[in-house]
């Protein structure tokens, strides 16, 4: 039996805020330690929120995911929403619930300060104080975490879902599939324990996706998107969503797709770069006269498809064959209630 310890919520949180050192930032006069947090928005700006769960079993499993990489992955997915806005980030709030004197053992504890690790890195990296959550014990042997992650944008000016037009042109940043194609190795148990992510970031998109917030703050400043939407289900569910807000349909350009390395030595790297998810690129659309530079911030923007007019008798997105030929692309990423169990053996 490894030693075991109590630790107290107190203790716990204790812990958290020596991870997450306070910074002192005229934004955020009041971090962790009272009842509330206070934030001071600039004049002039927006305050965007966007939240997002990390359950164990459904987002990452202990035995296969260094904590690391679940710290990490808990606030990259809240980043990209704030990312393919325009935002810049604010502060985060991480509520967690972690089972029964989990922190007393020496497991556990090295699980907790690896996770904290993980997040505390990448929150530091693009400039994210922790200032404030919440901590309980979970019902449950499984942990549990939320995040709430708050941006400001100049009023008025956050990219959104909606404003595409027929004729504008399709983009997107970075490449596809290697998310899910990590994931199969991953679930195969050959992830390394502790990935060195900060050399080799590509290697790692699945556990260590970088949020393209350099990115969407250049699209906004520079007005050059008409729409934009970060692709955390995959392009077809994603570009779906923003033709719905939009009220358009779409055509992507099949030999156009900038498939990720990592995809490439997959058999079904198509499926892998259309429907695995998780990528967290940003997928934008911009009008045919606005010029789109080839890189934003080293990374590169490719130009995958075009927008049309929304007509019922085509589908939503199809797919332009280099032979003219076209087919249906129909939604084939991650929606939750729908879609198979995303751990289940062989998958
Ligand atoms: P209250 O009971 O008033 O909600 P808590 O005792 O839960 O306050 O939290 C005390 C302080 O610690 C608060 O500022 C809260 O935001 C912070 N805190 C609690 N849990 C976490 C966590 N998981 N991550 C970051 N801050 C936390
Ligand atoms: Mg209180």
């Amino acid at each position: 039996m490894p030693k075991s310890t109590h630790v107290s919520e107190l203790d716990l949180i204790a812990e958290i805020r020596r991870a997450f050192p306070a910074s002192r930032r005229r934004t955020v006069p009041l971090g962790i330690g009272d009842d509330c947090a206070i934030l001071r928005p600039p004049p002039g700006h927006d305050l965007l929120v966007t939240t997002d769960f990390t359950l164990e079993s459904r987002h990452f499993r202990r035995e296969t995911h260094p904590a690391q990489a679940v710290g990490h992955r808990c606030l990259a997915r809240g980043l990209s929403d704030l990312a393919a806005m325009g935002a810049t980030p604010l502060a985060a709030f991480l509520s967690l619930a972690l089972p029964r004197n989990f922190p007393g053992t020496p497991i556990g504890r090295r699980w907790l300060k690896d996770f904290l690790a993980g997040l505390g890195n990448l929150a530091s990296a693009t400039h994210t104080p922790l200032a404030g959550g919440d901590t309980a014990q979970s019902p449950t042997e499984t942990i549990l975490a939320d995040i709430v992650l708050t941006g400001i944008a100049p009023t008025g000016t956050a990219l959104r879902r909606s404003g595409a037009r027929p004729g504008d042109d399709i983009y997107v940043t970075g490449a596809l599939g290697g998310a899910a194609a990590e994931l199969r190795s991953v679930l195969a148990g050959k992830s390394p324990r502790r990935a060195s992510k900060g050399d080799y970031p590509h290697l790692y998109p699945h556990l260590y996706p970088q949020p393209r917030l350099a990115q969407g703050q250049v699209l906004r400043r520079r007005a050059l998107a008409t729409a934009c939407i970060d692709l955390s289900d995959g392009l077809s569910t994603d570009l779906t969503h923003l033709c719905a807000a939009s009220g358009v349909r779409a055509e992507i350009d099949f030999t156009a797709l900038p498939i990720h390395p990592l995809a490439q030595t997959q058999p079904d790297a198509f499926h892998l770069a259309v429907n695995g998810g998780e990528d967290y690129e940003l997928l934008l659309t911009a009008a045919p006269t606005t010029r789109i530079p080839g890189k934003i911030a080293e990374i590169p923007l490719t130009r995958i498809g075009t927008i049309l007019k929304r007509n019922f008798r085509h589908p939503p997105i199809t797919l332009l064959h280099t032979d003219g030929s076209r087919e249906p692309l129909n939604p084939g990423g991650w929606q939750h209630f729908t879609t198979q169990e995303l751990f289940v053996e062989g998958k």
